[in-house]
Order: C-alpha cells, then sequence, then structure tokens
C-alpha cells in the first residue's frame, strides 16, 4: 500500500539505494576552512573561525550574544546552569522532545515537569502551561511560582521547536513572564526558523542551537548559547571556558566551570556550512511542497508550518492514521532503503523518567508519537523537485 511513498521518495532523491533520513552536505569550502585552521595549529578552543562563525551566527539571526560551545546539549546544561536550575527545583519542558532537553534538566539535579505539546506547532502548548500553573502551581510572598503538590519552585520552563516548526514562543514568554518563570528556547533544530521576522532562540531571553551532523547544518558537533542580556552572554562564555580569570600568563578560576567551548576545528566546518545556509532552506522548502503535494494526491497529511511562521523544514513528518498504519509505514519505508523515523519517544513514557511525576494528561503528545513518520529531508544537488 505505501510503496508508492517508497517509489516517491526514491524519484525525489534521485536515489534507489539508501536513503538517509538527514545527511550533510560539504563541497571545497569545508576543505579549505578546515586545511586553513589545521595550518595556523589552533585546532582548540583559541582561534579566528570561533569568533566568525559566532558572528555569522548572531548575523542570520540577529542575536545580540552568541556563545559557540561542543553541542546542543552542552549549551542547554549551561543555559539551565546559569538560569540558577539546581537540586530539586523544577523545569517545565513538552514531553515531545529529544531526550537531551529532559537530560539537561536532571544533570542540574532539578526535576523535569513534562507538559503537553500542540497538535499543529508539536511543540509547548501555551494552553498546557496556563492551565497547569493556574490549577497547580500558586505565586508565593518570596515572588516566584511554585507547584502546590510538590512544594517545589518552577524556577524555568524549555520549549523546543520541533523538527524545525516555530512553537508559540510569544504566548509562552507572556505567561513565564507573569510567573517570574525563565523561558528557554531549545532551537537546536531550528536554525533558520522564523515567527514573523524574529529568529526562533532569540524572542526568550535564552535560546540554544546543536550543529550536531544530522541538523540542518553541521560542525561535526557542536553547539550554540543565543542570548539577548549582556549580562548573560558574559557569563555563559565565562562558565563555558572553565570559568578562566584573564590573565596573560597566571591560571586563576573564580568557580566551577565547564570545558564546553567550541574547537576552532569545529567553527571552521560551521563558517563553511553558514555560506550555503540560504541554499539549504531555499531548497528545504522546495522539499516540503515536494512532500505536501505528494500527500495531497494520495490522502496523505504532512506537518506544516502555522501562519505568520517560517519553518526550515529540517524534518518533514507525515501523519499516519494510527500506531498500525505508522508502523507498516516504517517497517516498508526501512526495508525498502528509505530511512524514516518515528518521533522520539516521549519524555513521560522513557524508563529513565519515570520517577518524575507528570501532572496533566499528555493527550497530543501520544496522540502525535503514534502518528508521526519523518521523512528524508537532506539537502541534495541531485533532488528532482519537477
Ligand atoms: C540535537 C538536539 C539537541 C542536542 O544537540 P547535540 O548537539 O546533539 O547535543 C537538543 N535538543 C534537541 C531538540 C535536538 O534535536
Amino acid at each position: 500500500m505505501y510503496k508508492n511513498l517508497v517509489d516517491f521518495t526514491k524519484k525525489l532523491y534521485k536515489n534507489s539505494e539508501n536513503l538517509p533520513l538527514h545527511e550533510p552536505f560539504f563541497d571545497n569550502d569545508e576543505k579549505k576552512y578546515l586545511e586553513d585552521v589545521i595550518d595556523s595549529t589552533f585546532v582548540s578552543s583559541v582561534g579566528k573561525a570561533i569568533k566568525i562563525f559566532e558572528d555569522e551566527i548572531k548575523k542570520f539571526t540577529s542575536s545580540k550574544y552568541a556563545v559557540a560551545t561542543v553541542n546542543g546539549t552542552s549549551a542547554l546544561h549551561t543555559a539551565l546552569k546559569i538560569s540558577g536550575v539546581s537540586i530539586n527545583d523544577e523545569v517545565i519542558t513538552q514531553s515531545l522532545t529529544f531526550v537531551a532537553t529532559s537530560n539537561a534538566i536532571t544533570y542540574c539535579g532539578a526535576i523535569p515537569n513534562f507538559l503537553d505539546v500542540d497538535k499543529d506547532t508539536l511543540s509547548l502548548s501555551p494552553i498546557c502551561l496556563k492551565e497547569f500553573l493556574s490549577s497547580h502551581c500558586e505565586m508565593r510572598k518570596d515572588g516566584f511560582c511554585w507547584n502546590k503538590l510538590t512544594n517545589r519552585r518552577i524556577k524555568s520552563c524549555i520549549v523546543m521547536h520541533t523538527f524545525g516548526l516555530a512553537g508559540r514562543v510569544h504566548e509562552l514568554r507572556e505567561i513565564c513572564n507573569l510567573h517570574n518563570i525563565i523561558l528557554i528556547e531549545d532551537a537546536a533544530e531550528s536554525l533558520g526558523t522564523f515567527i514573523g521576522k524574529t529568529h526562533t532562540g532569540t524572542i526568550a531571553d535564552i535560546g540554544i542551537m546543536s550543529f550536531n551532523g544530522n541538523k540542518i547544518i553541521t560542525t561535526g558537533g557542536g553547539g550554540m548559547i543565543l542570548t539577548q542580556k549582556k549580562d548573560l552572554g558574559e557569563k555563559f562564555r565565562h562558565i563555558t571556558t572553565t570559568a578562566k580569570v584573564n590573565h596573560e600568563w597566571h591560571f586563576d578560576h573564580d568557580e566551577i566551570g565547564f570545558n564546553y567551548r567550541m574547537p576552532n576545528l569545529n567553527a571552521a566546518l560551521g563558517v563553511a556550512q553558514m555560506k550555503k545556509l540560504k541554499t539549504f532552506l531555499a531548497t528545504k522548502r522546495n522539499i516540503a511542497s515536494s512532500y505536501q503535494k505528494w500527500g495531497k494526491d494520495n490522502s496523505i497529511e504532512f506537518v506544516r508550518e502555522i501562519d505568520g511562521t517560517t519553518s526550515n523544514y529540517w524534518l518533514n513528518a507525515l501523519l499516519a492514521e494510527n500506531i498500525r498504519e505508522r508502523d507498516d509505514i516504517l517497517e516498508i519505508t526501512n526495508k525498502n532503503g528509505v530511512m524514516t523515523r518515528p518521533a522520539w519517544k516521549p519524555m513521560h513514557q522513557l524508563k529513565i523518567n519515570q520517577k518524575f511525576e507528570t501532572f496533566v494528561p499528555l493527550v497530543n503528545t501520544d496522540w502525535l508519537f503514534e502518528r508521526v513518520v519523518c521523512m528524508p529531508s537532506s539537502f541534495s544537488k541531485e533532488l528532482d523537485l519537477s
């Protein structure tokens, strides 16, 4: 029954063998920049490419500050640390996300509180957040928001822009502001995604990105912390470079920092990749249109950007009728050389998270998990976009 989908995807990519879900694209630029860095001998966390890469990201996103890190997970961990998240604090996030979002919370000794997503954005639902805060939380004399059921302070909230679709950050920001909760955007998947003209990751005070090999651009491994506040920008730079106090030769560290700075070698890849970002984005919109058109002709729904937003269409996702159809599609595509994947097992279903209580029904999360199938979405020069 889904042979048609296999054939369509193979034709789209003019690839009839092993079609990956998302592979990086390199040309001679990457080799040249890497060679320059190797010749300079500055391959580690000091070097020109890091500053250039940070500046390129700042320019593209209009973020005031950007600090490059070894990966997206370390960027999240740092964002939470600098937000003051520590033992027994509660951090709200969506259950439908990659495990790094939830792990970063537990690295701080904090407790994740998983809420539901919206069906259209696949990202944290402002309605769910509002309802949870009004029914289970209260503002106390200290000016902070407390979960009445656990007697823990809700310190922070992480929204993740799923598959590059923009979440409802403005609405979430308003709710978080009213409750004195620090909002963080996990924009790991959403470089190139805008709400109006504002880049995702720059709407909240803190945002993070990832440049892992499967993301829209890659530095091999890498991440970025974005912030619109000068004091936060300085703190991020300091804590990710072992909290070393600036001095020509002395080693002094004024707190326990992390060795989380991105190496110059990785940044070189990033500089070369940024030159292609606009081409990647334009092509990905065309890939998304092709899938959506095929979907329309074959009565299969694909997830789309909502009005007022521009998705980077990092991954194209279809919605199966039910879990049985999802599993059939996964089986047929993967057995026939077309790599597809379901959504991540929701965080509240993971064994490692069973000790964390959930307080609201996660209906949309479960509904989406049973239906989402991610389709091959790489940039390629071989595409048949006719
Ligand atoms: C990729 C990703 C991360 C983590 O990034 P790494 O660079 O792999 O550490 C975090 N959150 C989400 C949603 C991701 O997709």
